[in-house]
């Protein structure tokens, strides 16, 4: 078992990690304040190749392997939630459908341009009455002449409103079916735009269409076949989310020891008490066993493995421990990190909340976990 990485590897890694520090992270006040990611961050991370890790080279992209997406996340997940949900739902799940599904018409229509930051992608699946329970969703698909028309209201779609095109999930006879929707297509349109309480940037809205008219050749791969497409973008999705996760839960980290190191209670610096320094390990363990989770659902997904079980693994210690670790290094910042645009723990605080909620709440991936258990799917051995 190797569990070491290619030096071309941790240069990547290295420079995603100095670009969130110096270029995001060092604006993190002015970002919130604004609730927008200023342009020229756009630019730098389109100019590291950040908006194509997931489209092949001869496309325009960086065609990385899922673990090297899982390295990049990782690093990623140390800055504004804003940033890296926006990032990786337009070059994750809003991508690899068309990446791994989509014909060649379509890879060339859309790859080169969201590789170069052109176009920005989405990935239109929750709907207001189906969430957690996509497959129970009401948008329709009925073909007609040479066009489909596309009714229903998909919500909380990350990037929708700076979107160029959707990747939406609706039924047709055959079942669940993907298509891509141009903004300009008719009859669709954005509606209300959601104001979250942190993750600022991202600006989920809803996309709602009303005899919305698209070509034939909009569906991805084969009529019925969506919810299968759906699930295999969401599981390289969960993986990475996962990966975000152990970034920002190493990040808090690092700011509470920091922090404990300074702050002196009871005439010795916080870390030296025993019970918080029982903490410390507690979370560094936690992260540790997170981030092996992630990246062997990453490495499953390399070896073409469906990983299902591995990827909602990765996502629900992602979104549990690292949220409880974010928490716990709240408190060590007591009263401090309670104040607003003080320090950046209370905008972790805030943008990791999510985690827990979105691509499948952690109850959801409790539900995968014990369907693949009941149908076999148990590790016994490596
Ligand atoms: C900031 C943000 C960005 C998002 N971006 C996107 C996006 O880009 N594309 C997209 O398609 N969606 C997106 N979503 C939607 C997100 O994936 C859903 O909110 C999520 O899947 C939960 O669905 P829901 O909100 O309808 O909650 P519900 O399905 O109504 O669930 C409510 C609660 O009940 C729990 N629950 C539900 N069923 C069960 C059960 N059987 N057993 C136990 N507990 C259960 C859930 O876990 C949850 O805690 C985004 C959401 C947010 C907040």
């Amino acid at each position: 078992m190797d569990f070491s990485i290619s030096e071309e590897d941790r240069l990547l890694q290295g420079s995603v990690r100095d670009f969130v520090e110096e270029q995001v992270n060092s604006r993190w006040r002015e970002i919130e304040e604004a609730r927008a990611i200023p342009d020229a961050i756009i630019t730098q991370a389109r100019d590291l190749g950040l908006l194509g890790l997931s489209i092949p080279a001869q496309y325009g992209g960086l065609g990385l392997s899922v673990v090297q997406k899982a390295l990049v996340h990782e690093m990623l997940g140390r800055g504004p939630w804003g940033l890296s949900t926006y990032i990786s739902v337009h070059t994750g799940i809003g991508c690899v459908g068309i990446v791994r599904f989509g014909s060649d018409a379509q890879k060339q229509k859309y790859l080169p341009k969201m590789a170069s930051g052109e176009w920005i992608g989405s990935f239109a699946l929750t709907e207001p009455n189906a969430g957690s329970d996509a497959g129970a969703m009401a948008s329709t698909a009925v073909r007609k002449g040479n066009e489909w028309i596309l009714n229903g209201t998909k919500t909380f779609i990350t990037n929708a409103p700076k979107a160029h095109h959707f990747m939406v999930f609706a039924k047709s006879e055959a079942g669940i079916c993907a298509f891509l929707v141009d903004r300009e297509a008719p009859g669709v349109r954005i509606g209300q735009v959601f104001k979250t309480i942190g993750h600022v940037g991202s600006t989920p809205a809803e996309v709602v269409m009303e005899d919305c008219r698209v070509p034939l050749d909009a569906l991805i791969g084969e009529e019925g076949k969506g919810f299968e497409y759906a699930k295999r973008c969401l599981s390289e999705g969960r993986t990475t989310l996962g990966a975000r996760c152990v970034g920002t839960a190493q990040k808090a980290m690092e700011l509470a020891l920091e922090y404990a190191s300074e702050r002196k209670t009871f005439g010795k610096p916080l870390v030296e008490h025993q019970a918080l320094a029982f903490r410390f390990a507690q979370m560094s363990a936690r992260t540790e066993a997170t981030r092996l989770a992630c990246y062997r659902s990453a490495w499953l997904l390399d070896q073409g493995k469906p990983a299902v079980r591995d990827s909602s693994t990765a996502k629900l210690l992602g979104g549990e421990w690292s949220w409880q670790t974010v928490d716990e290094c709240l408190q060590i910042f007591g009263g401090n990190g309670y104040i607003s645009g003080e320090y950046m723990i209370e905008r972790m605080w805030r943008d990791l909340r999510v985690a827990r909620v979105y691509d499948g709440s952690s109850e959801v991936q409790q539900i995968v976990i014990a369907q693949q258990l009941r149908k076999g799917d148990v590790q016994t051995a490596w």
